[in-house]
């Protein structure tokens, strides 16, 4: 597995890829890996020749207040992951690198990033699309694999490659879960075994309106209203950022659900922001 933290040497690997035929599949991550990015490493290891991991805990995309210093940082795990799925690259660059100062391009989207957890993260999807603009125009993959996890930037980078004609093939792999439904996330070895035990009410909360759905209820505002009251249901508060109800595609607001709608929350356990989604079949 070869160890790349320089632009250069990574476009370097890759056109010799091409050049020998080889297609790449690529999964950018910002480390920690888990289960999730390793079922998206599985997803581009099956379909392509040479798989590329990127480890890059991008700045841009933290708020001011987030967690960008205590992101967990594991380069020794995460490279012996990314060796131990038969990765054939890791591009680990250093934040000069990706973000020279000053740096004054961005790449700005004003329709999908406006809504869900676009106002409460200011400059968090710009951010995104800058790094991974980046990172494409750097990688030059065929196929790229994001996870349904953040189904809103999922969103974002398929409706970026449409539309700023990029010739790469997009993927998107199911949701990974703990055994009690918890969305693995890099975050949650941020709660508590209290906050940990109360997190799991995202997922419940999900599953209710997968239930009621399927029991023939269509109504968005009662299936919110219903998700609303299962959250609040408890002793040990939490603080919802959203419970929303829409069309998958275009993450505008729907009144009746219906196939191909997104129904994706937020929620803060404790100092945790936790995120999560279920796609309506
Ligand atoms: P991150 O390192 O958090 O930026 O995530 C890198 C990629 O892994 C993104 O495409 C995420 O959507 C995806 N991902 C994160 N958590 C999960 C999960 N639990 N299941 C599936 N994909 C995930």
């Amino acid at each position: 597995m070869d160890i790349i933290c320089v632009p250069s040497e990574m476009r370097k690997w890759s056109a010799e890829h091409k050049r020998s035929g080889s297609t790449i599949g690529f999964v950018p991550t910002m480390g920690d890996i888990h289960e999730g990015h390793k079922s998206l490493v599985r997803m581009a290891g099956a379909d392509s020749d040479a798989t590329v991991v990127s480890i890059f805990v991008n700045p841009m995309q933290f708020a001011s207040g987030e967690d960008f210093d205590h992101y967990p940082r594991k380069r020794d795990e995460d490279l012996a992951a990314c060796e131990g799925l038969g990765v054939n690259a890791v591009f680990i660059p250093e934040s000069e690198a990706m973000c020279p100062e000053p740096f004054s391009i961005h790449v700005d989207e004003d329709r999908l990033s406006n809504v869900l957890c676009g106002p409460f993260r200011p400059g968090h999807f710009r951010g995104v699309l800058t790094v991974v603009a980046k990172l494409f125009n750097i990688v030059s993959p065929d196929s790229t694999y994001f996870g349904q996890k953040d189904a809103q930037q999922a969103a974002l980078i398929k409706h970026m490659i449409s539309a700023m004609n990029y010739a790469i093939d997009f993927h998107i792999g199911p949701i990974v879960r703990e055994h009690d439904g918890l969305a693995i996330s890099s975050r949650n070895r941020y709660l508590s075994s209290k906050e940990r035990q109360r997190a799991v009410c995202l997922y419940d909360s999900l599953i209710l309106a997968r239930e009621l759905y399927g029991r023939g209820e269509c109504a968005a505002n009662e299936i919110q209203s219903r998700m609303r009251r299962l959250i609040e249901t408890d002793t040990f508060p939490v603080d919802i950022d959203y419970i929303e109800i829409v069309d998958a595609v275009t993450l505008e607001p729907v009144g009746t659900v219906r196939p191909r709608t997104l129904i994706a929350l937020a929620v803060r356990v404790g100092k945790t922001r936790l995120i999560d989604n279920v796609l309506v079949e």
